[in-house]
Order: structure tokens, then sequence, then C-alpha cells
């Protein structure tokens, strides 16, 4: 946690206590953590009871402090802070003794409101005003809608993080902000324009269809649940202070707070239900709960059966790890890493939206960010053609500039005879079959699912976008500018526009991947080099006295069956032991993980000192080179390699699939088979036989890959 941060903190709940001892350090009850100042850079808060006494020695201090230092306390700087109710004679002998002047409530310490009382919107004014500030500025410049949507993302919408990690804003506040932040992102050189989308329907990831922006209120709880996670993991003076004062015990927590609680500890203990129902505890010494604490399986055993005995008891009263030296160690559960990334806690706080993969295409780095965003409003039918404009209850004559028709969605962008041929033009070079009727969702699905290699980018997806976007344009032009309607400038243009790209790096080949003949139609011309690369791929011996270990996992998702296998050779190539099982894993990796462990725990029952390791789970070498913990799934079978390494002089390299076949033939033995094989005779395995023969021979095999 920031320094700044946990000192905020403690300001927060410091400001409520008013018991200090005869030291003038601030004294909670109960509490062996004392706090006498806050220091962070060059602000500093001394906690005092405001005795003569203890006033008399924070003057000596700073007094000293001039003399060692050398510098000099600027009185007008400081300030002191006394109750409210503090009578006026109170305040004169204060400043008196200090020669400070008085400070009211509320107050900035380090850029936040320090406030007493409840927790008011004007509070929040100052913030408001710097966020409509800043927004004029911007919008007085020429700005593409695509240039508000990054502004909004990058800028506006972090402007309060800060400050939501400390304090929560009352609802009114996050709606005003909210407001502001929608009216932005609408507005086009500082003039009003329609709100065709309320904020809080913005605020999915693009893939839902929204703009990915987040809610205010989500990330004020996705900062709650961080809050709670590093109070319950790390060790630092807030930490220890909020648990001295509050205590926190796992057996009796329930998540309600008093009423005379911090406003801090209150946020805590909301969010700590639901947060511990994400933390998961790989035992260590075995401190933590043995019935509240999640440390087998998903959730606490208190869930499975009331607690027996007493319910406070830790995990090492009942059952002794034989890694009592090591600390309990916290994984959070939604991460592959087991850390906490405030992405995993947004996404689990928000509103989930229904999947649409069409708009998960139409944003990519290839597609100018104010394309996307039209192509968005047009799937959306937020653009303002004449039967939508008059569907708001407007009252206008409609006439299409291409052809003197009715305007409507689809008629403009679609059916009017003048864009049908630039439709048809490209269709039949890209040999996509265009609906006859239909809508701008419709017509899009025809080009994104018309190719087998059709992915974010491909060209397939931005040439139908650009067509769209240029309709727009020509249309705009007709409309506003009195220039006459011209197809064939569409067609150009898309092409410039391809072109355009291209020269700008942001069109690779690979974009073009299936249509690459169409390529040169529009001026993009690549240096056809080798497209597939291929590798000799060879099973080497170990040197002598030292034996090779090749392990493999196979997993399906749709069945969720799982095995293992690896196989021990010597330094001739000969066959030690082999061995396949079936797996209970819950993923690729997971079942990649258990067959090591199986390979090694066989090895080292039999007595094998030096192995060399090979695999071609790339991601296991790298979790196991680097000793990580991992994800709460696979924690503790790697915990079971480190132990079982221990026994070995290894080590452990990669080799390309290709070339560890007789493993990734026994992972797919194991997957069928009933329970743990191992052997070394051949008999029943005839398949076995050739593949082993080959890597004894140093027989090459070829590994493909695109370049
Ligand atoms: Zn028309």
């Amino acid at each position: 946690m920031g320094g700044a941060l946990q000192k905020q903190y403690v300001a927060m709940d410091c400001r409520f206590e008013s018991g200090c001892d005869e030291t003038g350090k601030v004294k909670v009850s109960r509490c062996p953590v004392l706090v006498p100042y806050l220091a962070f850079a060059d602000d500093i808060i001394i906690f005092s009871n405001g005795t003569k006494s203890s006033l008399m020695r924070i003057t000596n201090f700073l007094a000293e402090y001039e003399q060692y230092s050398g510098q000099k306390v600027n009185s007008s700087k400081n300030g002191f802070i006394l109750s409210a109710r503090a009578s006026l004679s109170r305040a004169s002998v204060v400043s008196g003794a200090l020669g400070f002047h008085r400070i009211r409530l509320p107050t900035k310490y380090l850029g936040m409101l320090l406030y007493n009382g409840p927790n008011k919107s004007f509070l929040w004014d100052d913030l408001i005003s710097r966020i409509a500030a800043r927004m004029e500025g911007w919008e007085a410049k020429v700005l593409s809608p695509g240039g508000h949507i990054t502004i909004l993302k990058s800028i506006l919408t972090s402007m309060p993080l800060y400050l939501l990690h400390v304090i929560m804003p009352p609802k009114s506040v996050m709606c005003r902000i909210e407001r502001l932040f929608n009216k932005f992102l609408w507005s086009s050189k500082g003039q009003k324009r329609i709100h065709w989308e309320c904020w809080e329907d913005l605020c999915y990831p693009v893939e839902e269809g929204g703009l990915g922006m987040r809610r205010l209120q989500d990330l004020v709880n996705a900062m709650s649940l961080k809050l709670w996670w590093q109070f319950r993991t790390v060790n630092n003076l807030w930490s220890n202070f909020m648990n001295c004062k509050y205590g926190y015990n796992s057996a009796s927590f329930s998540g309600g707070a008093s009423v005379h609680d911090s406003p801090i500890w209150k946020r805590l203990s909301k969010a700590g239900r639901a947060c511990e129902d994400l933390i998961r505890w790989k035992v260590g010494c075995g401190k933590i709960n043995f019935w509240h604490d999640i440390w087998v399986d998903d959730s606490a055993l208190s869930k499975y059966s009331s607690p027996i005995g007493e319910s406070h008891l830790p995990v090492s009263f009942y059952w002794r790890s034989n890694a009592c030296t090591r600390v309990d160690h916290p994984l959070w559960s939604l991460t592959a890493h087991g850390g906490f990334t405030m992405y995993s806690a947004w996404n689990t706080v928000r509103q989930v939206s229904v999947h649409q993969s069409i708009f998960s295409k139409i944003w990519h780095a290839s597609i100018p960010l104010k394309i996307s965003f039209f192509i968005w409003r047009l799937l959306k039918n937020f653009v303002p053609v004449d039967t939508r404009i008059q569907g708001k209850g407007i009252c206008m004559v409609s006439k299409c500039y291409g052809c003197n028709d009715i305007e409507s969605l689809e008629h403009l962008f679609l059916f009017c005879p003048s864009v049908t041929h630039v439709w048809n033009f490209f269709a039949a070079m890209f040999s996509v079959s265009l609906p006859v009727d239909g809508s701008i969702r419709h017509w899009l699905s025809a080009w994104f699912f018309s190719g087998d290699y059709v992915y974010a980018g491909h060209i397939r997806i931005i040439l139908p976008l650009f067509v769209l976007w240029f309709i727009w344009l020509e249309r705009n032009d007709a409309k506003h500018r009195n220039m006459s309607f011209y197809p064939d400038r569409i067609h150009w243009k898309c092409q410039g526009k391809i072109f355009q790209l291209f020269q700008a790096g942001l069109l690779k080949k690979r974009n073009w991947k299936g249509d690459m003949k169409m390529a040169s139609f529009f001026g993009c011309h690549y240096v056809l080099d080798q497209v597939y690369s291929s590798k000799i791929v060879r099973w080497i011996k170990p040197k002598e006295h030292c034996f090779k270990l090749n392990v493999d996992g196979s997993f399906q998702r749709n069945s969720a069956m799982a095995g293992g296998g690896g196989i021990l050779r010597d330094w001739h190539g000969n066959v030690n032991f082999f061995f396949f099982l079936p797996l209970k894993a819950k993923s690729a990796l997971h079942a990649e993980i258990l067959s090591l462990y199986h390979g090694l725990n066989i090895s080292k029952d039999r007595g094998i000192g030096r192995v060399w390791i090979e695999m071609d789970a790339l991601s296991v070498i790298n979790l196991v080179q680097n000793h990580c913990i991992g994800s709460w799934k696979v924690c503790y079978s790697l915990q079971g390699i480190y132990d079982c390494l221990n026994f070995f002089q290894f080590y452990l390299t990669h080799i390309y699939r290709e070339g560890n076949q007789v493993a990734d033939h026994l992972a797919a033995l194991g997957s069928k088979a009933a329970n743990l094989h191992i052997g070394s005779s051949l008999d029943d395995f005839p398949s076995l036989r050739g593949l082993i023969k080959t890597d004894k021979l140093n027989l090459p095999y070829f590994h493909h890959s695109f370049i």
C-alpha cells in the first residue's frame, strides 16, 4: 500500500480518538499500536491531548528540530485542530503555546478531506468543479468522438480514483460526476447534443455491448475488496492499527459494524464477508482458522458442518503440517497468479451482460476509434437519420440524398440503390453473400463470419466498417454542404483508407489471412517470404549416469477427462519405467503439473539421484523455475513438486510437443485408464515401442509453425 494512503487511512481513524496517554500519544483502547504522529513527505500530523505539559513537549521538540536541522518551522503554514466544541479560551491557550493558528474541519491532508460528522455531498464540490473545469478545457478543443472516449477512459475517470480509495462519496455525488462524464461523451465542440444512452449502459466491456467505461459505484466496491484484502494479508502500520482497534476474528466476524465505528471500518466490514469468500489460504504454520477460513476446496469447513468443539481454533490445532516454518499464504481466487488485481475485483462486483461477438469485433487497433464508435452507434440505432429523428417526435420531411426516397437507417446504409453497387462490388470481390433484407447487424455478420480466418482486425471486418463510415460522411456532405451524393467516392475513400492503414503499418499480412490475393488490389504489397518454418526436434539422450524424465498431461475441456503420463530413460535411451494414470485435474495446466508431480514421486521412490526433466508445457517450466506459488487450484500440487525436487540434482528444459510424443501418448492412455499403471515392459504397448525406438536412434521429428 502506498505510504500516503496508509497514513490517510490512519488519519481517518485517529481523529475519532480523544483518549491520549500522558506522553501525548493517541491511545486506542486495548490497543498496543500507538500512533504519536503521521509523517509523509513534508506533511506531519502530531497527536496530542492538549495539556500544557504535552504542548510544552511539542514546542521543545520543534525547537530542537530547528536547532539540529538548521531549518525553520514556519508558524504561518502550520495549524492546530481542536474539537468543534472546544471553547475559545482553550483555543487561545493552545495558540499561545504553539504560535500556530486554528484550523477548522474539513481540511485537507495529502489531498484528501479530513472531516468530522456525516459525509456530506458539499465536501465533494471541489472535486466536481475540478472535473468540470478539466472538461471545459477539453471541450474547447476540436476533438473527434474517439478523442472523447480516450480522454474519458484515461484522464477524467481516473481523477476521482485516488479519493475513492480513501472515502466513499455519497450516491448523489457519484451521480453528479457520472452525469458530467456522459455530457462530455456526447457533446461536440462544446455544443449540447442528444445523449443517446445513459452512463450506466455504457459501463459494460465492449464485448458486452458497452464502451468499456466503469461505474464509480463498481470501482468503490472493488476498492473496498482491495482494502479488505490488504487488511487481511498485509502487515503494516494501518492493518496493525485496525486489527488492534477493532480486532478481527474469523469465527465471530459477521460483517456488521456498530454505529460508533469509523467510516473506514464500516466500509471494510461491509466488504469483508464477500471478500473472505474470495480469499484462499495455502497452509503453512496453520495459524488460520480451521472452521471459517477457506483452506481446502472452495468453501469454509463451517459451510459443510457446524463447528465441532470450539470454533476459534486454528488449523494447526487439528492438523500438523510438515511445513510449519512457512507462513500461511493468502491467495486471491480470481487470478491465475494468486495475487489481487483491481480488474478481477471490478469484474466480480460489476453487472454482467450478454456476450455479443459482433461488438467485440468492431474495436481493434487497426480501426480508428471514431469509426468503431460510429459503428457501435449504428448497431445500437443511435444515428440521427431522418426516420430516427421523426421517431423522437420532431416533425420533418425525409429525403434520401442518394435516391430521394425516405431516409431510414437500413435504407441509407444498405439498400439505397446508390450504395448497393459499392456493396456488391466488394462482396463479389471477397465472395461474401449479402442478405437480401435485414438489419445492419445481419449485414455485418454476413461479412464477419464469411471466412475461416476472420478474427479481430481482419480485412473482412475492417472493409464493411469503412464502407458504412464513408456512406455516412457522404450523406453528411450532401445534407449539410450541398455537395452531390457520389457513390464512387465511397468506393475510392475505402480503398484509400485501407492503403493509408497499410502505410502506417497497421495492416499486417496476418490481417489478410486467407485473402492475400486481394491485398494488391488495394495497393498493399507485402514481401511474400516463407510462411511456414519447420524446425527439427530430436530427443537427446542424457549424459552418463543421468536419467531423463519426460512427462505430459492431457485434458479434454468438453468431457473434463484428464490423464497424465511419463517415462524415465537412462543414458542409452533404455526404459527405466513408464507410468500413466487418470487425473482429477481442473485445467490443462493442472494436468501438466500433476503429471510432473507423479513422475518425480515415482523417480524419488526408485532412488534416482540425477535427472533431466523435459516437458512441452512452457508455463509449468516457468512456474517451477521461478518458484511461483501459483493460483489456488494448483498451489498445493506445485508445493509437492518443490518438496520433491529437493531430493534430486536436476535440470528442467522445454521440448516441442513433437519431440515429447512418448509422454504425450502415455498421457492419452492415462485419461482412459482406471488407475495408476507403472511398468517397464513394453509387451502390452506395441505403439510405444516404435516411438521409443525413434528416440533412441536419435531420429528427427519436425515442428511446424507460422512466422
Ligand atoms: Zn436512397
